[in-house]
């Protein structure tokens, strides 16, 4: 629709005015970081202005985190596409999740389809699409609840298809994140994949997460497709392109990475 056009332009403005300022500052705090880490070295253990001089590199790494994050968005970050099996890929990330999520209030719960193929993309920004989304899913349930991540193949057809607006006729590979949470108005839904978008208070939200989401989605040629019910929760669908029916890994010479990408 028009309304989605007009979106996705808007994005892809605001991408390259981020990714081209981020790539900027990354250069400039390379060079701060670089001198700070260089007088660190020359000063003394006991030196008084040590203290200070860390405070300046843990604000340079911590600056050069962020704009790591939009450049992300930006699509100017080096990736490795492989084929990647994203059942292993979240069975891989079990352990992680549920120390992120605290398993004493926060449900979590997998339902994968066995052998859904394999998509193209940086397993490194998988597990940093399904974090960022977890994150979220967890700041919206403060007094508990369930996060369920699903796996299963989708074809969306030419015909209108209420759940996949926006999601071109095709095989996909289909990664859902809910939650249980608080959800969002149509306010927010209408701005969240933005970058420095927050409803979180200053200091805990930077609004990058899911703009970071959003850039790795498209960079690994997927849509995400959001839904959401105040007071219920939310559903973010990824769909990927499904690009080999075997999994890497599985039996046989699989292709397992690319070297016109790698
Ligand atoms: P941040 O988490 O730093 O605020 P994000 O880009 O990740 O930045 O998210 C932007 C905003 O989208 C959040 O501040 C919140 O209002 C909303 N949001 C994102 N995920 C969820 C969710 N699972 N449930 C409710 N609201 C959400």
């Amino acid at each position: 629709t028009e309304a989605q056009l007009q979106q996705a332009q808007k994005m892809e403005a605001v991408g390259r005015l981020a990714g081209g300022v981020a790539h900027d500052f990354n250069n400039l705090l390379t060079v701060i970081r670089g001198y700070s880490e260089l007088l660190l070295a020359r000063l003394q253990p006991n030196d008084s202005m040590r203290k200070d001089m860390e405070e300046v590199k843990k604000a340079a790494d911590r600056a050069s985190g962020l704009t790591r994050q939009l450049l992300a968005f930006s699509r100017r970050q080096f990736i490795a596409p492989k084929l990647v099996d994203l059942n292993a890929l979240v069975v891989n990330m079990d352990g992680m999740l549920r120390r992120l999520l605290g398993e004493d209030i926060i449900d979590l719960c997998a339902e994968l389809a066995p052998n859904i193929g394999a998509i193209r993309a940086d397993p490194g920004q998988m597990e940093q699409v399904i974090m960022n989304l977890a994150v979220n899913a967890r700041d919206a349930m403060p007094k508990g609840g369930r996060l369920t991540i699903e796996t299963r193949n989708v074809t969306v057809g030419k015909g209108p298809r209420k759940d996949a607006v926006g999601v071109e006729a095709g095989v996909y590979v289909q990664l859902t994140v809910r939650d249980t949470g608080h959800g969002m108005d149509a306010e927010t839904r209408s701005h969240l994949f933005e970058p420095f978008f927050t409803t979180k208070e200053k200091g805990k939200g930077t609004g990058l997460g899911l703009s970071t989401v959003y850039g790795i989605v498209r960079q690994s040629n997927g849509t995400i497709v959001v839904e959401s019910v105040p007071g219920q929760g939310t559903v973010f669908k990824i769909y990927f392109p499904l690009v080999s029916e075997d999994r890497p890994g599985a039996s046989g010479p699989g292709e397992t990475s690319d070297p016109a990408h790698g």
